[in-house]
């Protein structure tokens, strides 16, 4: 661009002033007005038959919400529908925007993960969440969210199962109440012995560390603190007792700790 002096910075700040503002008032395109009546002929529903609540991100459109299903109901609806097409506004250029146009039934299928760009292996409906046309489900949809659920919850609990029997440490970090002790409730389970035996709610702050012991615990795992001193004096006893009969007296285990030389 030749130099031009007649151009001051002020000039030029207005300049682009006005070319911000006029962006500011892009132009939104009237939606048709068959396209809106067609539009509200079709409206879509999201169910959920699982107790886990969901927040589906959907990009531009912001975020859609299924509650967790009560105990005592067979199924929760989602509080917002999808209209049979959605219109999307995305800017065209600095003077207009564009309506972009979705079926609707994509979006809300979108909205349980079994639509484009989503894993299906991942997909909502594993945990009970269902699409419909029908503003009540049907018997059918309902079975299959249900058993969909069920194969879901039967492996969480299985996960619990493994880690109480093969790893006491990891079931107490991983198994939560609101992942598997939620998938038993779903499959009607309350009497397995991961979840009688212990529960993580019931687990022990250290007072020197601050982690997070399992309620039978004596020690704490991480600091080696003694948290249960009354536990430990009967266990420390019955060791005693077992040991008596034999020569020095001496614990299993870790070696008696030096006191330092002064
Ligand atoms: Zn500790």
């Amino acid at each position: 661009m030749p130099f031009d002096p007649s151009v001051t910075v002020e000039k030029a700040e207005s300049a682009r002033m006005q070319k911000l503002s006029i962006a500011k008032n892009r132009r939104v395109p009237d939606p048709l007005g068959v396209i809106e009546e067609a539009s509200r002929r079709h409206i879509y529903h999201v169910f959920n038959v699982g107790p886990w609540p969901q927040k589906v991100g959907l990009g531009s459109l912001g975020f859609f919400f299924v509650p967790g299903c009560p105990k005592n109901k067979e199924y929760v609806e989602a509080p917002q529908n999808v209209m049979g097409i959605v219109s999307e506004l995305t800017i065209k250029d600095e003077f207009e925007y564009n309506r972009l146009m979705t079926d609707g039934w994509k979006i809300t299928q979108e909205i349980v993960g079994i639509g484009r760009s989503r894993n299906p292996k991942r997909a909502l409906t594993h945990y009970g969440l269902f699409a419909s046309k029908n503003a009540v489900p049907t018997k059918e949809e309902l079975f299959q969210a249900k058993t969909m659920l069920h194969a879901t919850c039967s492996d969480i609990v299985r996960e619990a199962r493994d880690l109480y029997a093969m790893d006491r440490k990891a079931f107490s970090v991983i198994v939560q109440r609101n992942r598997h002790f939620a998938a038993a409730e779903v499959l009607n389970l309350s009497d397995e012995v991961w979840m009688t035996d212990q529960s993580p709610s019931q687990r022990v702050k250290c007072m020197y560390c601050g982690s997070m012991n399992d309620e039978i615990a004596v020690k704490c795992a991480k600091c080696a603190e003694i948290i249960n001193v009354e536990r430990y004096r009967m266990l420390r006893d019955r060791e005693e007792e077992i040991l008596s009969g034999e020569e020095p007296r001496r614990r299993p285990g870790r070696p008696p700790r030096k006191e330092p030389e002064v």
